[in-house]
């Protein structure tokens, strides 16, 4: 059994989670669920970054304490494991998770050959909370947030990333450290050769208002939010404590022979692609196995802010998956990101968007096709599925697409891609309502050799469009399967998968 450990990033939580912080849970936990069914032995982790500096502005501005206004909307990330039907294994948060500061502070000392101190002025974005150099901004401002960065000159911890050029480059080129799509593994690679900068790995206490994790042996300064962050990978499973819970979890999921894949926006790839990992090497850990690297979502044509895009005034944003979730369902909103999401190249959200894709395929298409397939063996055969018979004239591609669905989705989502993986799955109802149509069983009614026929393969497409939805939908899945599973020998009465939500 291979272990298979997936994580998320862990969003800031400067504001309450938005439908691009789904997208990323949705297609870690379709991972987690496609391996848990191949028999890997699966962890799936996600959780929140409590100790970003941009969480006490904010929390400044909302007028709250830093530690209320973090707890609350924490619990609201927490809340979309529920909301969007996430097998999520392990949630941690950053400032309060007792397994996390140890691990820092041991991960630190631990990568303390490559720590030095030093006077630092430069450009730095308090949205990003990182330094930029005068090359990398646009007409002088963030490529982020499209604002002014502020000139910041303190004394702070650096970390040596110079060193690790090449051996970044080794582990990359020979497919150690996967990243996905191609892409985004060349802008890395461009990254690197490009000349790696130590980066500064502290900074002062009092500049953070006190939040954070001091920096062992000085106090004056705090673990700066991404190194901080960026360990959770770790010290979620153990790392830097003591005894048996680092043996078991460290080293099941992080020092063993399995994957070690790490979800992420484009927006931090150079952190987790380069900082991270030469943070590992230094640290004498393993690197991860793969770095799948998604493009960011709008949300009615505008970039989605975290002060909430499109929000009715003073009402909760429309754009919040778990409000979405309980409005449309988790299976519509799973769908539509799972569906229209390309590989690469950013989408644009819109509910009308998610109410036409979700009553087109999963309303019209699939439920549609499995309410007349449970219906017709129910009128035709009393809800006895007919004995295995050859595929009828006819069904020779919906026969094709339900016995290669399989392997069209473990190699799409190999490659990371969703909307190929889901297509495969789409491909069993597409051809099955089709083959309904050309073979019009209710006019073979009374010739029994041909109708047995084509109400087996049509059974069959159900069971499979069940079985294979199971990663993509696992609520929908589960009904499917209940409708296509005889009880006592005969099929239930057919009753509605979907519900249409067009009004
Ligand atoms: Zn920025």
């Amino acid at each position: 059994m291979t272990a298979t450990y997936i994580t998320t990033t862990i969003p800031y939580v400067n504001a309450r989670p938005h439908i691009g912080h789904a997208l990323e849970l949705v297609q870690a936990d379709v991972l987690a669920r496609y391996h848990r069914g191949r028999g890997d032995t699966v962890r799936f982790q996600a959780g929140t970054d409590d100790n970003a500096l941009k969480n006490v502005l904010a929390a400044g501005a909302a007028g709250l304490g830093v530690r209320e206004f973090v707890d609350r909307n924490a619990e609201a990330f927490g809340a979309l494991g529920g909301a969007l039907s996430l097998s999520v294994d392990d949630f941690i948060r950053t400032s309060r998770d007792p397994r996390h500061r140890p691990g820092v502070e041991a991960f630190w000392r631990a990568c303390s050959g490559d720590l030095y101190r030093r006077q630092y002025t430069g450009l730095y974005c308090t949205g990003c909370e990182q330094f930029y150099r005068p090359a990398e901004l646009r007409d002088g401002r963030c490529p982020e947030h499209g604002t002014e960065p502020e000139q910041v000159s303190e004394e702070n911890w650096f970390f040596r990333l110079s060193r690790y050029a090449a051996p970044l480059r080794e582990a990359i080129t020979s497919g150690r450290l996967r990243i996905e799509p191609a892409g985004r593994r060349n802008e890395v690679l461009g990254l690197i050769d490009g000349g790696l900068a130590d980066f500064s790995v502290s900074r002062p206490a009092d500049r953070a208002g006190g939040w954070g994790i001091p920096v062992p042996g000085d106090p004056a300064q705090v673990v700066y939010v991404w190194f901080d962050a960026l360990c959770n990978y770790v010290t979620a499973l153990g790392y830097g404590q003591e005894g048996p819970a680092r043996d078991e979890a460290y080293r099941r999921w992080w020092a063993g022979a399995g994957n070690r894949v790490h979800l992420l926006g484009k927006g931090v790839l150079r952190f987790h692609a380069v900082c991270w990992p030469a943070m590992l090497l230094a640290s004498g850990q393993q690197l991860p196995t793969g770095i799948f690297v998604h493009d960011y979502l709008t949300a009615a044509g505008r970039k989605i802010s975290k002060s909430g895009a499109g929000s009715p005034a003073g009402g909760p944003s429309s754009f919040e998956p778990a409000a979405l979730a309980a409005e449309y369902g988790a299976d519509a909103v799973r769908w539509w990101l799972l569906r229209e999401v390309p590989r690469v190249g950013d989408a644009d959200f819109t509910v009308a968007r998610l109410v036409a894709r979700a009553d087109d395929e999963l309303a019209n298409g699939l439920g549609n096709l499995v309410n007349r397939v449970v219906a017709m063996i129910g009128r035709y055969r009393g809800g006895l599925i007919p004995a295995p018979a050859p595929v009828p004239p006819g069904g020779a591609d919906l026969d094709a697409a339900i016995r290669l669905a399989g392997d069209r989705v473990g190699t799409a989502l190999a490659g990371f891609d969703f909307r190929q993986a889901t297509a495969a799955v789409w491909a069993i109802a597409d051809e099955a309502n089709r083959f309904i149509n050309h073979a019009r069983p209710w006019a073979l009614a009374d010739s029994g050799g041909q109708l047995d026929a084509v109400l087996y393969l049509l059974a069959r497409a159900c069971s499979a469009a069940g079985r294979e939805l199971v990663p993509f939908l696992p609520d929908a899945a589960a009904r499917i399967t209940r409708q296509c599973t005889p009880h006592d020998g005969r099929l239930p009465a057919p009753s509605p998968v979907f519900r249409r939500l067009a009004r």
